[in-house]
């Protein structure tokens, strides 16, 4: 037996910018969204192989009912390049592995189009092993706006973070679409719209 290869399309874009919110348009309307960061929660669960390693390299960071302090264990690695160099070490191929497990099962199931969202993927390079990619963009007024609706955050941090990143232009450069999210949600739902024909369409 052999199976159909599905098209994996990354989506990502800066704090913010309403990749989640894409994302979830996109699961709507049918196309199949594997997250990163559900992935990466998935694979530190109690019983997994990834949390019995950091909790033997990270002593201190689990819960007194087993499960991971995720507090605790940013706290570690946060100020700490080596220390967060390991902790990806740890993570950073389970997520793999669970992604790839996932995309094959969806090419199994006749799947012609898989999307892979992720804030990191231009950061790691990630790009060159996808079919495309999908970047949502939005005016930094506009990204610290929804932060500070969305999670009580202040504007200087708000301001921190997006100046952590790489640039949207940057991650622009590199994208196959750019959906720019900078007006209503309504709008943004008919550019995905226009999005799903076009990604059927590529198929
Ligand atoms: P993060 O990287 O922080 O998770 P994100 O890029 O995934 O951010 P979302 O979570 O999709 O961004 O959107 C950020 C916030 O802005 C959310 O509260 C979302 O509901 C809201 N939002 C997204 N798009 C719009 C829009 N067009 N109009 C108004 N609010 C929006």
């Amino acid at each position: 037996m052999y199976t159909l290869p599905v098209r994996i399309w990354g989506l990502t874009g800066n704090i913010g910018s309403g990749k989640t919110t894409v994302g979830r348009m996109l699961s709507a309307r049918g196309i199949p969204v594997v997250d990163a960061d559900q992935v990466a929660r998935e694979v530190v669960e109690p019983g997994r192989p990834a949390l019995r390693e950091i909790a033997s390299r990270f002593p201190g960071v689990l819960l007194p009912d087993g499960s991971l302090d995720r507090k605790a264990l940013a706290a570690r690695v946060f100020a700490d390049p080596a220390e967060r160099e390991a902790l990806n070490r740890i993570v950073h191929p389970r997520i793999a592995e669970e992604v790839a497990g996932r995309m094959a099962a969806l090419a199994a199931a006749g799947e012609k189009i898989a999307v892979y969202e992720a804030a990191l993927i231009v950061e790691n390079g990630l790009q060159q092993g996808l079919d495309g990619l999908i970047v949502v963009s939005a005016p930094p007024e506009t990204q610290i706006g929804r932060l500070r609706l969305r999670e009580g955050m202040s504007e200087s941090e708000a301001r921190a973070r997006i100046a952590s990143q790489l640039t949207q232009a940057e991650k622009a450069r590199h994208a196959t679409f750019v959906i720019d999210n900078s007006g209503s949600e309504a709008e943004l739902s008919e550019k995905v719209e226009r999005l799903v024909s076009r990604l059927r369409q590529e198929s």
